[in-house]
């Protein structure tokens, strides 16, 4: 598999998280690039796994020593960037790499990675909905909520600066559109349904 890139981008609670599972779960060749932060972990979330969870300092030395690729403070005091040693490991897999990054990270990944990427930004269908879905999630605080709906509404101007825009309304439209822009991209077909769907029920 040629190296290549895909990028998944949307205001926290848009369901980028959701579909970007989906996707890993359905596609042998693709592998989740897992960012570096300087937050704490949330919920049921792995070091290693979801992130590698880094201290504020940790994350500043890394910057200094230049192993990011790129990098944002995505809210203040919380650091998030993609290390140059995940982008290696996985292409000498062999594999795609899939990257749910925020929506200026996604921007940059295009202007480094140009021709190799495809940039997907995950749409609401509204700003309330999407305070509906992050309040349902029950993984943030009030004042986490606050300050990512707060943001929310600049993060959806930069839709037009993605390859393409995915609303995300009945989830299992959005998977199947979801899907079917990774064929296109990859030229890989999903597993087995079947197969997904009894290895869920286990
Ligand atoms: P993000 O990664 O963009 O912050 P998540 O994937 O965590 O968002 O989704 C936020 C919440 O909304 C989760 O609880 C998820 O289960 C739910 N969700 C995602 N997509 C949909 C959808 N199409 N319809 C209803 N709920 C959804
Ligand atoms: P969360 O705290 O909800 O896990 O993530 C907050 C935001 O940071 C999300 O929009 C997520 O996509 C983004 N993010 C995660 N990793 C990276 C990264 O490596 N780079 C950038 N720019 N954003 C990231």
């Amino acid at each position: 598999m040629a190296k290549k890139v895909m990028v998944f981008s949307a205001p926290s609670g848009a369901g980028k998280t959701t579909i970007v599972r989906h996707l890993l779960e359905n596609f042998d060749n693709l592998e989740f690039s897992v960012s570096a932060t300087s937050r704490a972990p949330r919920g049921q979330e792995k070091n290693g796994r979801d992130y590698y969870f880094l201290t504020e300092e940790e994350f500043r030395k890394r910057i200094e020593n230049d192993e990011f690729v790129e990098y944002e403070e995505v809210y203040p005091g919380s650091f998030y960037g993609t290390l140059k040693s995940e982008v290696e490991r996985i292409w000498a897999k062999g594999n795609v790499i899939m990257f749910d990054v925020d929506v200026k990270g996604g921007v940059n990944i295009k202007k480094i990675f140009g021709e190799k990427s495809f940039t997907v930004f995950i749409q609401p269908p509204s700003l309330e909905i999407m305070e509906q879905r992050l309040r349902a999630r029950g993984t943030d605080s009030e004042q986490a909520i606050k300050t990512r709906i707060a943001k929310a509404a600049e993060e959806m101007t930069y839709a037009a600066k993605f390859d393409t825009v995915l609303v995300n309304d009945v989830l299992e439209e959005s998977f199947a559109k979801a899907e079917r822009l990774v064929t296109l991209f990859t030229g890989q077909k999903p597993k087995n349904k079947k197969k997904t769907a009894a290895r869920k029920k286990a």
